[in-house]
């Protein structure tokens, strides 16, 4: 009998324990990344083998864990799932370099690559009447078509030739020179008809056979614009994938990484020049494709995912939201046809175990799906393509808050695929590893054929009221607006209303409040009537005047948007669309509403972020943006950069086609640096300014962070263990000397009560993160029920 170590597969926090059960000598195959099912307690549960051993390594643990328990008392494995390992080497990797990041159990890393409880289709396997096993695997219909294959026989047949059967000497003929077997439709094609083919088979001259057929490989050719030129730097960013595609065979971890952390000072043009000899150099496993809105990223991935499949390699596409990248999913489709399986979130757990399968098994070989994708199981992953990389919907951020993006870089960094990550305006951390020569850097910086970046027009908002105009649309927009509909063009409007309401600001100066520790902006808690940081705790007085300029007119910033749409479907010739969280709640509305607008159901589409992102509608001339400033007054060290990136790619959504495209922006603080650099959509000036800012502060990527959550129903005891917590960490980290850090807290979050929980924050910056996150597994706070880690947060 072995033994194995198993990690219990329930919804259980903190079940950091493993246990050992004897593994029964019928189920002999199972080992390491076996799913099996357990006794555990009085249940019967899922769980995964995460070790196995023979009796006398079994004894040495039990003594160590549990001694005076007997071995001969253990329990068994009651069966196994399925007839090999659900997790890979790769896999198992992953999930223990996960839990470790992420400071979760392995349990909790490993649960996140099952498809999900249902989906297991849990039909028993006996052995000898002894339930052994239960199949988890249902062989998908083999989708087949019968085919034809020239015999010994049909080429002497051949040899000798016929002048009376002139059709079957002709389709011997095709059959002779054929690669693979021929299908009736391919056989059509070379005008030979099915009857021949089947006097062929009686003859004995042809052999019939089965054949997979390759879905929709008919109608493929059609579609996929194989014939669009490629610009000059689509077609240097698809060589250079391309390159390291064939450098680096799936399936093998990469050498040791290149990653040295020499880099850590921002270097300007010093690191741009890097960049260029490093790509020459060496091949890149990784690659930052910067491309600015509508230069054809899209492109790029199909033509690498193309050259992935041909090598027989698997593609997964990674999206922020399915819902807002409809059309890659359908360009995608029309190259590839039905090897693209797609995961989203509103898929059911059966929907999803079967798209997991298909990747299991090669049935399909093109996975695009959101941040969850990534832990689906490839046969052979040879590609990872991250669009929109930036976006924070890739951090999940209940338990275990992982970063999508992070996960892809571990999986392909130990498969040996190839990592892409798109973007017009990358995160800070991508784009510091692209400069400083970490990874390779991409850059298309031009839209194809005759079509421009549109110009920007800044409207100042204080002039407006100036000028007595108190609605939400300028005087100008308004203008614009009308003009573009008589012209029968389309406009886009965005309306940022999730920004909070609650910052404040001058209406004279356009400065907010912000901390002076932390450089983001207050927010109002009215409990305390008080401006309260969200990093690190301090509480200030609303002042009665601007700090800035000494104006009284400072005041609370309410979107005030929602007259917006009552406003503009007032205007003549107007029909707006809406879409915002409220409209686009069923499963495909969001789609049906990109559709019917670009049927020209309306002329004008409002609505929140999800307008700014991802559509390519050739008629949008005109976009406007109402209230820029709301974008970048989140609570959140990375609200310029969210700003920043949410500006452009609304601007971005102006002039696709062949007509030019103009914005209107409108904000009360036109001299914003980061309103006026995204007007330009000019990244580079913000990326430097705003590194140099990260790196004073030691935000990432030159600190990491992590936050500590305590709950608890009762107020005293959340502060109690938040306390305890902030000492024993400050305590740590005067003994061992931590490189730069920063403990800051306990304080309340930014949410303070949560479904009557108390939430108490502590916020750690570190340069040693690692040092800090091994004081806090090593602790008992690991396992404390009621404390939350979240490693690199998103915060707002
Ligand atoms: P991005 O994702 O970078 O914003 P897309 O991939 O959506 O840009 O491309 C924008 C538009 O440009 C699409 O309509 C696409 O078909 C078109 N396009 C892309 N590459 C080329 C090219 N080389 N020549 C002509 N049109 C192109
Ligand atoms: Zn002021
Ligand atoms: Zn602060």
């Amino acid at each position: 009998m072995k033994y194995v170590l198993v990690a219990i597969n329930l919804p259980v926090k903190n079940l950091f324990r493993q246990f050992i059960y004897g593994l029964p000598d019928s189920m002999g195959q199972a080992g390491e990344g076996w799913r099996v099912v357990v006794p555990f307690g009085p249940q019967k549960v899922e769980g995964f083998i995460v070790r196995d051993f023979d009796r006398e390594e079994a004894l040495a643990l039990l003594q160590k864990e549990n001694p005076g328990f007997s071995i001969d008392k253990m329990k068994e494995v009651t069966a196994v799932l399925g007839t090999r390992p659900w997790f890979s080497e790769e896999m198992m990797g992953t999930a223990k370099w996960l839990a470790g990041y992420y400071m979760c159990s392995l349990a909790e890393a490993m649960r996140l690559f099952i498809p999900g409880k249902t989906s297991i289709r849990r039909k028993p396997v006996y052995q000898e009447g002894r339930l052994i096993a239960y199949e988890i695997e249902e062989r998908l219909k083999a989708r087949t078509v019968v085919a034809y294959t020239i015999t010994e026989m049909g080429k002497a047949a051949l040899a000798e030739g016929s002048r009376r059967a002139k059709a079957q000497m002709q389709a011997l003929e095709v059959l002779l020179h054929a690669t693979e077997p021929l299908d009736r439709k391919e056989a059509e094609a070379q005008h030979i008809s099915g009857a021949v083919l089947q006097t062929l088979a009686e003859k004995g001259w042809a052999l019939r056979t089965e054949k997979r057929l390759l879905r929709n490989s008919y109608d493929r050719q059609a579609e996929r614009k194989e014939t669009l030129q490629l610009t000059e730097e689509q077609a240097q960013a698809v060589a250079a994938i391309k390159a390291s595609l064939d450098y680096f065979p799936a399936g093998k971890p990469a050498e040791e990484e290149t990653d040295e952390p020499g880099a850590a000072v921002f270097g300007g043009d010093a690191g741009k020049q890097k960049t260029e000899t490093t790509c020459e150099k060496t091949r890149p496993q990784e690659f930052l494709l910067q491309g600015i809105t509508g230069s054809g990223k899209t492109e790029v991935y199909l033509r690498a995912a193309d050259h992935a499949l041909r090598q027989g390699k698997q593609v997964l596409v990674l999206v922020p939201e399915i819902a807002l990248t409809a059309q890659i999913v359908q360009r995608f489709q029309a190259w590839f046809g039905q090897e693209v399986a797609v995961a989203h979130s509103k898929l059911s757990q059966n929907e999803r175990g079967d798209v997991w399968y298909k990747m299991r098994t090669g049935e399909a070989n093109v996975l695009i799906g959101v941040r969850s994708a990534v832990f689906a199981p490839f046969k052979n992953l040879g590609l990872v393509m991250v669009d929109e990389e930036q976006e924070t919907s890739y951090k999940q951020e209940e338990r275990p808050a992982y970063h999508a993006r992070e996960v892809a870089r571990y999986r392909c960094k130990n498969s040996g695929a190839v990592l892409v990550l798109g973007s017009a305006t990358p995160s800070l951390e991508s784009y510091f590893r692209a400069v400083s020569g970490r990874i390779g850097h991409l850059q298309l910086k031009r839209r194809p054929g005759s079509s421009f970046l549109p110009a920007v027009d800044v409207v100042d908002m204080r002039e407006e009221l100036a000028q007595k105009n108190y609605s939400v649309i300028s005087r100008k927009l308004r203008r614009e607006l009308i003009a573009t509909v008589h012209a029968d063009q389309q406009a886009i409007v965005l309306l940022n209303r999730r920004g909070y309401s609650t910052f404040v600001m001058c209406r004279d100066c356009g400065e907010t409040l912000t901390c002076p520790h932390c450089a983001v902006s207050l927010v109002f808690h009215a409990d305390e009537q008080a401006m309260r940081c969200h990093y690190c705790g301090n509480t200030y007085p609303i002042p009665e005047t601007c700090p800035h300029c000494g104006s009284r007119r400072i005041k609370f910033f309410g979107s005030g948007t929602q007259k917006a749409e009552q406003e503009i479907g007032q205007m003549p010739g107007i029909q707006v669309l809406r879409m915002d969280q409220d409209s686009t709640a069923t499963k495909m509305a969001h789609e049906e509403i990109i559709r019917r607008f670009s049927r020209k159901e309306a002329n004008v589409l409002l609505g929140t972020q999800m307008v700014a992102k991802g559509h390519d509608i050739p008629d949008v001339t005109l976009v406007g943006i109402l209230a820029a400033d709301s974008t970048l007054n989140m609570p959140d060290f990375r609200a310029s950069e969210r700003g920043f990136s949410l500006l452009t790619q609304a601007a971005g959504r102006a002039g696709r086609g062949d007509k030019p495209g103009r914005v209107v922006l409108q904000t009360y603080d036109p001299e914003n640096e980061i309103i006026t650099l995204a007007a330009r959509q000019d990244y580079e000036t913000f990326a430097g300014h705003e590194l140099a800012m990260r790196k004073e502060l030691l935000y990432p990527p030159y600190g990491e962070i992590l936050k500590v959550t305590v709950v608890d129903k009762e107020e005293k005891k959340a502060w109690e263990l938040a306390d305890e917590m902030a000492r024993f960490l400050r305590s740590r980290y005067e003994a061992e000397h931590w490189e730069r850090t920063e403990i800051m807290g306990p304080f309340p979050s930014g949410v303070a009560k949560v479904r009557d929980l108390y939430r108490i924050n502590i916020v750690v910056k570190s340069q040693a993160m690692e040092q800090v996150k091994a004081c806090l597994l090593a602790s008992r706070y690991r396992t404390v029920k009621n404390v939350f880690f979240d490693v690199d947060p998103i915060m707002a």
